[in-house]
């Protein structure tokens, strides 16, 4: 094996040991696949295989539909408070083991080892949160003619299905199930193809804080095991983070449940000359997630309209900073920046680098492989900055989901808002101006499901709404909406 780092070692050998050699959490039990079939997990690093684990498919997804399903009325009955204390010990558990967590994520995913332990910190952070929103899952009293009451009561929807991406493995394997369980529902978790390993490992806190069943965690390819969860009749909600693309496949195969789509984004940052350049130039530097995820988030701003009087200078600053990004092998504490997460996405993205050289962008930073001995085996994408992007060009239209920034200049704001909302897309957008009603007005004007004004993109802030409008998706997380969308709201009226 290429890793030699010995902490690394010993968390994958200790995190196979503990899932029994990779297998499924089914009712509480260690299972493997029906089929026998396995897949591989690869070290991105080092383009080397790292782990077996089940290929799960439609047989493997019934069983976790019947373990979900006895587990639910007990789980649903227990008083709120009761599954929140469970949640919040959960959370303890996994923010004691942030660092091991954070170093499976980083060989598994490429994601740098110090923000993956963050992020197992932020997966708990999630349980202790709605945990505290809990007793606010209320109904209303509602008059009605002739006396009598009527009243409305949030219920739970059974076993429902959180499907998951490969770019925040841990943070979104333990993290996206709290609200459900808070809820009252089981779950069945299906974690992504590329990185499942976290959320395996997270099986044995699972098996220690919640009852066999309440939790089911199953890992199989996306249409085959994912598929089989979307079509499932007696699963009755879906939550799916990840593509658009997806995201129709399973709109059209889920038939009539309950479905929330946390798509992709094409996120705008628009820039006035007002500004100062250099706070301007590090939001958009931070908010493009170059150094937590190589600029695979949802989130990053991967098209920055900066207004044509300060361009140059805030390229200037721009470079100044991406230069210093230390890119290095994931599981260093020294990592900024580490690699892509296959080889696919690799060639992906680096094609998406070549349409920008074809379309006539000026390539200004990056544009190929990472430099360093070290790190010529693994798909790690330089950092990668545009200038003179165009509207209409393929890197400026499409989401890229890598560390690839593309800056287009503009004068007139009506065209630029134009051009801004010209986007299939509508999840964040960033606006940077020292004037209020400049920030305001155009807060109201972008097609967005998410706003900052003279912030970026890394900061989210629990309690507010995250989610998209247009193909961005459907749904809103990491708040009381999201608890509430694990619920059916129930009528009941009495006549006196
Ligand atoms: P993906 O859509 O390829 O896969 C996501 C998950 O869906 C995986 O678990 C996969 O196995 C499963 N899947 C694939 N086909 C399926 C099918 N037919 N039925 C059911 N499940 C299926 O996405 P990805 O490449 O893992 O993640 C990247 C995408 O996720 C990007 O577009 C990114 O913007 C998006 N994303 C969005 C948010 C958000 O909050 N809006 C957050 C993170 C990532």
């Amino acid at each position: 094996m290429n890793l030699n780092d010995s902490f690394a070692i010993q968390v994958l050998q200790r995190a196979k040991d503990e899932t029994h050699g990779w297998k499924m959490l089914i009712g509480g039990e260690w299972v493997e696949s029906r089929s026998g079939n396995r897949m591989t997990s690869v070290n991105p690093a080092y383009d080397e295989a790292i782990a077996e684990v089940p290929a799960g498919n439609g047989e493997d997804i019934q069983l976790a539909v019947e373990a979900g399903k006895a587990a639910y009325p007990a789980w649903s009955k227990l008083h709120v408070d009761e599954r929140a204390k469970r949640c919040r010990q959960f959370a303890d558990a996994l923010r004691g083991a942030a660092r091991e967590f954070g170093m499976l994520d980083a060989i598994d995913s490429g994601n740098p080892f110090l923000s993956m332990v963050e992020d197992a910190k932020k997966g708990a952070a999630l349980h202790d949160f709605f945990a505290g929103l809990g007793m606010e899952m209320k109904g209303q009293t509602i008059p009605t003619p002739g006396g009598g009451l009527d009243y409305t009561r949030p219920q739970p929807f059974g076993v429902v299905g959180r499907i998951i991406p490969f770019n925040h493995p841990i943070s979104f394997a333990a993290g996206k199930i709290a609200p459900a369980l808070i809820a009252g529902n089981s779950v069945i978790l299906k974690p992504a193809d590329q990185t499942p390993l976290s959320a395996l490992w997270m099986g044995k806190l699972v098996k220690e804080h919640f009852p066999p069943g309440v939790v089911n965690i199953v890992t199989g390819e996306g249409p085959a095991c994912g598929g089989a969860l979307v079509a499932h009749k007696e699963v009755r909600r879906i939550a799916f983070t990840g593509s658009v693309e997806t995201g129709r496949a399973i709109t059209r195969a889920a038939g009539i449940k309950s479905l929330s789509l946390e798509l992709g984004g094409k996120n705008p940052l628009i820039i006035y000359p007002d500004v100062d350049i250099e706070k301007a130039a590090a939001a958009a530097v931070a908010g493009m997630n170059f150094t937590r995820s190589q600029g695979q988030s949802c989130g990053s701003n991967s098209r920055v309209f900066v207004h044509s009087k300060i361009k140059d200078r805030f390229l200037e600053a721009v470079l100044a900073r991406t230069g210093k990004i230390v890119i290095g092998l994931p599981e260093l504490e020294s990592t900024q920046m580490g690699p892509v997460v296959t080889r696919r996405h690799y060639e992906r993205v680096m094609a998406y680098i070549q349409a920008g050289r074809d379309e006539g962008a000026r390539l200004v930073c990056g544009g190929g492989h990472a430099p360093g001995g070290a790190l010529q085996k693994g798909y790690f994408v330089d950092v990668t900055v545009f200038d003179q992007v165009r509207h209409g060009m393929k890197i400026e239209r499409e989401e890229i989901f890598g560390p690839v920034m593309s800056i287009i200049s503009w004068d007139d704001e009506r065209a630029m808002l134009q051009e801004v909302n010209d986007s299939d897309y509508g999840l964040c957008a960033n606006i940077w101006t020292n004037d209020i009603s400049t920030g305001l007005r155009m807060a109201d004007s972008v097609e967005a499901g998410y706003v900052w004004i003279n912030g970026h993109g890394g900061k989210r802030f629990k309690g507010a709404p995250f989610g998209g409008v247009k193909d961005s998706g459907i749904g809103r997380e990491h708040s009381i909406d999201e608890l509430m969308s694990y619920t059916q709201m129930k009528n009941i009226n009495i006549a006196y």
